[in-house]
Order: structure tokens, then C-alpha cells, then sequence
């Protein structure tokens, strides 16, 4: 598959973060980075000109959900065989917009689908969060991102990526990078490098259960990082009529440590005491 049997003729929007990908080994990579597929729901944003897509069709995927806002792509997208026959549902729009229950229950007969993007970076991050919220349906997730936004997702506790979204991440999936890939790898290439971030969701019993307190608890903590404990979690304890002295002490966290400092076992024993 070259670059012009895609899409040759329509240039890149940088406000949409085009930066493309041809090279179908890699793409064929990324396609398969989560295991077999065939017979798959697979949600994929922005399509672009389709290299992704078309690797997640010809693996077996079916349907393939492509939601798109440029709708140039969008126009050639819905020309496709696949788009015809049903295999490919292209969905014009902005991806932090959608109600994803909604789409699942159009599009998803099976009510699970795995989600294989190569994002555009300024809307990564908000769209993982709601996705890793979203366990009803989602299950894994392979998705391109900037290295720095990947290896945060993997950090370990007291290193300086570890924050908000390693504790999120890890309380409800297994997260890995597979490869990274260098500027050179797109059209046009980007200012930084990126990665594969492939996200393995926990089993029920491994997983934590309450995300969004979890965030909210680690959205105090890291928002504030330099802080101590006791003094960036004191207006959340304050939101949940509790002292925060109190709180940290019955979760048997030390409230002089930084966030950093805290495990995900700490972190979620946060959690699941600010409501006691
Ligand atoms: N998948 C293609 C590839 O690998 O070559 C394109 C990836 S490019 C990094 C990101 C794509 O996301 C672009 O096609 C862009 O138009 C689309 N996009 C940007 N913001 C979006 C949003 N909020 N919702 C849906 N699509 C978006």
C-alpha cells in the first residue's frame, strides 16, 4: 500500500494535528499490537487518510468505527467498499464531543470494542481518561501518542513521569510500551518523538472500581506535586466534610510525603476512605 493508493491529494491541518503514517509495516504493527482482531469491534479516531484503517479492515475487523473531524477525509473515507458494505462506520465529528455509549449502542452489536488510534496529540490524554473510564465496553487499547504522554501512563512511583494519569491508568489496565517511533516516521513530521502505549484491561477482581475519586484524589495530589500530602489534599478532604489529618490517618498515609511517594495501593486506599 503506497502513500497515493490512500489519499495523495488532500494536504495536512495542523490545528487537527495531521501527521501521517504510510509506511504499512508499521501501520500493520500497530493494527496487531493488542492480538488478533478478526471479528473485532475496533474505534478508531481520526482515520486521516486511512493507512490505519485500512490495515484494521484487512486484519478482520469488523466493524471498524472511524470518527473523523476533518471531513475531507471524512468524504473519502465513506467511498470505501467497506463503507458501503458496513465493515466501516465513519462518523464525522470531534471525538471529545461524542457520547460513546451512544455509538456503542448504534454500531456495537457485541457491546465491546477495542480502540486503535494513532490520536492527535492535544486531545490524547483527555480522550484516554474518559476511555479507560469507560469499562462497560472498552476493553484493550492501542493508541499512538507523544513518548512523554506514553511514558507517564507506565510510570512507576518516585520517578518524574510518574502523576495523574499513571495512577488512573494502572488502577484499571496493564500498560506497556511497545515501540516508539521517531519524527521521521510521518508526513509532516511532528516536533517530538511518539509511542505505542497498548493498554491491557485488569480483570474484574484486579481492578479498582471507583476511577473518577481516584482522579479526583490524584488530581489534588499531583496538581499541587511540591506540596506535602496533608496541605494539597486538604480542599478535597474539606469538599468531603472531613479533616485531612484525620482522613490521611485512618488510610495510613503519612500526610509529610509527596505524592511521588505514594503507590497505587496508597493512592486507592485514598480513594475508597474519602467517602467512609
Ligand atoms: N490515523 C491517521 C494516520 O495514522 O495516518 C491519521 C492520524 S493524525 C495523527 C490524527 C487524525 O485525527 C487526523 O486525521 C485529524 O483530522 C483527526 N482529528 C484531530 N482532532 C480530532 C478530533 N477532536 N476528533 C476526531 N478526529 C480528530
Amino acid at each position: 500500500m503506497s502513500r497515493d493508493e490512500i489519499e495523495p491529494n488532500i494536504p495536512p491541518r495542523k490545528t487537527l494535528g495531521q501527521h501521517f503514517l504510510y509506511d504499512p509495516k508499521i501501520l500493520e504493527r500497530i493494527a496487531l499490537s493488542t492480538g488478533a482482531i478478526e471479528s473485532e469491534t475496533v474505534i478508531e479516531v481520526g482515520p486521516g487518510p486511512g493507512g490505519l484503517t485500512k490495515q484494521l479492515l484487512n486484519a478482520g475487523a469488523k466493524p471498524v468505527i472511524a470518527v473523523e473531524a476533518d471531513r475531507r477525509f471524512v468524504r473519502s473515507l465513506q467511498a470505501w467498499p467497506e463503507a458501503v458494505s458496513g465493515d466501516l462506520r465513519v462518523i464525522e465529528g470531534d471525538a471529545t464531543k461524542l457520547d460513546w455509549d451512544a455509538v456503542i449502542d448504534e454500531h456495537c452489536p457485541r457491546k465491546r470494542a477495542k480502540i486503535i488510534s494513532n490520536l492527535p496529540y492535544n486531545v490524547g490524554t483527555v480522550l484516554l481518561v474518559e476511555w479507560l473510564k469507560a469499562s462497560s465496553w472498552r476493553t484493550d487499547m492501542a493508541l499512538l501518542l507523544q513518548y512523554e504522554v506514553a511514558k507517564r501512563i507506565c510510570a512507576s512511583p518516585s520517578g518524574k513521569h510518574y502523576s495523574r494519569l499513571s495512577v488512573i491508568a494502572q488502577a484499571v489496565t496493564e500498560p506497556k510500551i511497545p515501540f516508539t517511533l521517531a519524527p521521521g516516521a510521518f508526513r509532516p513530521p511532528p516536533k517530538v518523538e511518539s509511542a505505542l502505549a497498548v493498554l491491557k484491561p485488569l480483570s474484574e477482581t484486579q481492578k479498582f472500581s471507583d476511577l473518577s475519586t481516584l482522579e479526583a484524589v490524584t488530581a489534588h495530589a499531583f496538581g499541587q506535586r511540591r506540596k506535602m500530602l496533608k496541605s494539597s489534599l486538604a480542599r478535597l478532604a474539606d469538599q468531603y466534610g472531613l479533616n485531612v489529618n484525620d482522613w490521611l490517618q485512618y488510610a495510613g498515609i503519612n500526610g509529610a510525603l509527596r505524592p511521588e511517594a505514594l503507590s497505587q495501593a496508597d493512592f486507592q486506599k485514598l480513594a475508597s476512605t474519602l467517602k467512609v
